[in-house]
């Protein structure tokens, strides 16, 4: 009964592990989950009461396709306000999640047959919303570069099919934030080759001590005339359940993006708009501070702490966003081992759940979310020590 394209599009593996772990849980076991994508803070209180008065108020029917005017506006306002790109209220096409946004924009942009340019360890969905759209995702191999992309790996990859150039800036799943100057080289090989930038910025507003985020789209007029910057609300103000994302793109993109919108899913939900739109309008800033602080906290602890795991070895500084990657190649003991048999090893054993790399594509990794509280990330170090501990006595004869 299934199309090819179905046929061949596994279930999100993320979500996937997410889910059974969910279930270990509920079923009573005692398992510290380390793979989730989202923060456990809650949604602050303006975007609750934004959404309960929407419903009150009888604000609960179909918006306009890209988004009610005054959200579209206090989207296009912070953008400048925080990140310095100038983007009118007519550029902004609220959707579903920053996912869908990303899903839509490769179905705008490329035809079959053109290419998309991304890094690996990629986010996991990537690659597959690319193939949906008809287009074939090229993978950059980073491990060399520190998980960047860099002008002469760009230029390397780059073909007359070449139609856009993938940034996931801060990264999931590496965590490593793009300075400026690196942006710039990048932007300027995607002038060069008249190549379109999608720039998926959903951590910007995450990025920890020690590091700095430019947004590519306030780079110069020149780029953001071909840079679409992709945002949203379920990592900022932890509103992953509420379905709210945005694209920022040039006018004919913003235009296509509502077209297709308006013939698959429509505006996202109404109450979930206004509920964005009171945490954009409402005075969060001293919450979102805080949380910030916090989460930088978190890092340290989980970074610090896994740098005193021998044989695991941090692949990179965790700079942004909630995730650390972790090389377990110490770890095994058979040639056929993977990060996957490393994982299950740790669920199983150590009683801590993390994601195997394979499907960012790297399959040595594993990724490692201190999204959770810090009690949980010291009680996921311990155990994962304890663990270690044991291998160690094991092969002592
Ligand atoms: N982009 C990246 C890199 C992500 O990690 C995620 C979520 O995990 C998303 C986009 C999608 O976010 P949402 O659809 O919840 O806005």
């Amino acid at each position: 009964m299934l199309s090819t394209r179905a046929r061949t599009l596994p279930a999100s593996s993320t979500a996937a592990l997410d889910a059974h772990v969910k279930s270990l849980l509920a079923d009573g076991a005692d398992v510290v989950n380390l793979t989730g994508g989202e923060l456990d803070f809650p949604t602050p209180d303006q975007a609750c009461d934004g959404g309960r008065q929407a419903i009150s108020r009888g604000l609960t029917r179909y918006t306009p396709v890209a988004g009610i005017g005054p959200l579209r506006e206090a989207v296009a306002r912070r953008l400048e306000t925080h990140w310095g790109c100038s983007y009118a209220a007519a550029q902004i096409v609220t959707t579903n999640g920053a996912k869908q946004a990303l899903a839509q924009l490769f179905t705008v942009l490329c035809d079959p047959g053109d290419e998309v340019i991304l890094q690996a360890p990629y986010w996991v969905s990537f690659p597959h919303m690319i193939r949906l759209a008809g287009a074939t995702p090229v993978v950059v191999d980073t491990a060399d570069t520190g998980f960047k992309l860099t002008p002469e790996l760009l230029r390397a990859h780059i073909t007359p099919s070449t139609r856009v150039m993938l940034l996931n800036n801060p990264s999931n799943p590496t965590g490593v934030v793009y300075d400026r100057q690196e942006l710039l080289a990048l932007a300027r090989v995607a002038v060069e080759h008249d190549l379109v930038i999608v720039s998926d910025e959903i951590y910007g507003d995450l990025v920890h001590e020690g590091a700095t985020f430019t947004s590519v789209a306030s780079l110069g007029p020149d780029i953001a005339e071909r840079t679409v910057t992709v945002g949203g609300f379920s990592k900022t103000y932890a509103m992953t359940g509420w379905r709210i994302g945005f694209a920022a793109a040039p006018l004919p993109v913003a235009a296509a993006l509502t077209a297709v919108q308006g013939h698959t899913s429509s505006a996202p939900s109404s109450i979930s708009q206004y509920a964005a739109l009171a945490a954009l309008t409402g005075d969060t800033d001293v919450e979102l501070a805080r949380r910030a602080a916090e989460l930088n906290t978190r890092r340290t602890l989980m970074r610090d702490g896994l740098a005193a795991l021998p044989p695991l070895r941090l692949a990179a500084e965790p700079q942004g966003g909630f995730f650390a990657l972790v090389d377990v190649r110490g770890l095994y003991r058979h040639p056929d081992d993977d990060a996957g048999t490393v994982a299950r090893d740790l669920l199983e054993h150590a009683g801590v759940a993390v994601m195997p790399g394979r499907d960012f594509g790297a399959p040595d990794l594993v990724r490692l979310s201190y999204a959770v509280g810090a009690e949980d990330i010291a009680q996921a170090l311990h155990r994962i020590s304890t663990h270690l501990k044991t291998i160690n006595d094991r092969r002592i004869p």
